[in-house]
């Protein structure tokens, strides 16, 4: 979707774009095309795109998908997409009815536009969405330019847990990018880091300049291509790993072992930090993802049940 057909496109509809909701839409063919490519996408592949906006992506994602899910808040945009692209809204996506247009009230040929088959749209917020509705994504890709007000909180909630979706290619603020990629002793490195990476491997991101959308934000963005990994740890002690990293960076600056100190038993801090051989005075962001799930896995053992959040 070129720049002169959202523009058109706005003004036909009379849509004055709304800046809470992130409205800053992807106009270059070339990176949409990187987007794309960063998916892998097969034929069998169910794709989750959140926040579809007026369609770009979408109308990417459709020809090489087996299916897409598409949640968008706004209703305006909700009903263009619904237009252009004759999609069927779906109340409950889960419903084996709407899995075919002409089980919602599609159009068939010889009727007018035929539906779009592979498109289920959504009218939600995708936040409230995801944590209402529980759903195994194992099976799912997430390709999405997330709103940037909820890019965490979404990346966040999707990517814990065995339900995670196998591959999450996102487009963020640079800034949340970078958090993500981040390695130890980078001052990116943090609680979003830890919890997405537990699960998922970075496999790779590019730069996106704020001039490629429009309306062209404040601050630039990138693509970043995230992988999931084989569980690193067992179910049980994910509710430590939680705990433990957000308590450790809850004051980056200070020596971990006293944070932990406020939840955990001082000779237990003491001990599990000298078998990971790690000085008394180590400081979270020097702490390698690997020492953080084995720190989990000896304070969840001493302690059990003690989530500390
Ligand atoms: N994918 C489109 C593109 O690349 O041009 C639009 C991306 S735009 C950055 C973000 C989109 O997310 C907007 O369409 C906005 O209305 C929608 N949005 C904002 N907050 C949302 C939420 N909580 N749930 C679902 N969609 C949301």
């Amino acid at each position: 979707m070129k720049l002169t057909e959202m523009r058109e496109c706005l003004a036909r509809e009379g849509i004055q774009l709304t800046k809470s909701l992130g409205q800053n839409f992807l106009h270059d063919a070339n990176q949409l095309r990187r987007i794309v490519q960063a998916a892998e996408l097969t034929a069998q592949d169910r794709v989750l795109e959140i926040g579809p906006g007026l369609g770009p992506l979408t109308e990417l994602l459709l020809p090489r998908a087996a299916e897409v899910l598409a949640i968008e808040k706004d209703a305006r945009l909700v009903a263009v997409l619904r237009e252009r692209f004759h999609a069927v809204i779906a109340a409950d996506p889960s419903d084996p009815a709407l899995s075919h247009p002409m089980g919602a009230g599609g159009r068939g040929p010889g009727e007018g536009p035929v539906a779009t088959p592979n498109l289920r749209l959504v009218h939600d917020d995708a936040l409230d969405y995801l944590k209402r509705e529980p759903r195994d994504w194992s099976g799912w890709k997430l390709v999405s330019n997330l709103p940037y007000s909820v890019a965490s909180p979404i990346l966040a909630e999707l990517a814990q847990g065995a339900r995670a979706p196998q591959r999450m290619v996102a487009t963020l603020q640079l800034e949340v990018a970078r958090r993500l990629m981040a390695k130890p002793g980078e001052k990116d490195y943090g609680v979003l880091t830890l919890l997405v990476q537990l699960d998922f491997e970075p496999h790779g991101w590019f730069r996106i300049p704020a001039s490629c959308f429009f309306p062209k934000p404040d601050v630039d963005s990138a693509c970043v291509c995230l992988v999931r990994r084989r569980s690193l740890l067992a179910p049980e002690s994910r509710r430590a790993f939680v705990g433990i990293v957000k308590r450790a960076f809850s004051q980056r600056r200070k020596m971990m072992a006293k944070l932990l100190k406020n939840n955990w038993p001082a000779d237990t801090v003491d001990g599990a930090l000298r078998r990971l051989e790690l000085s008394a005075t180590a400081r979270a962001e020097d702490v390698t993802l690997s020492q953080f799930v084995h720190l989990s896995e000896i304070l969840c053992r001493a302690v059990p049940n003690n989530g500390a959040q």
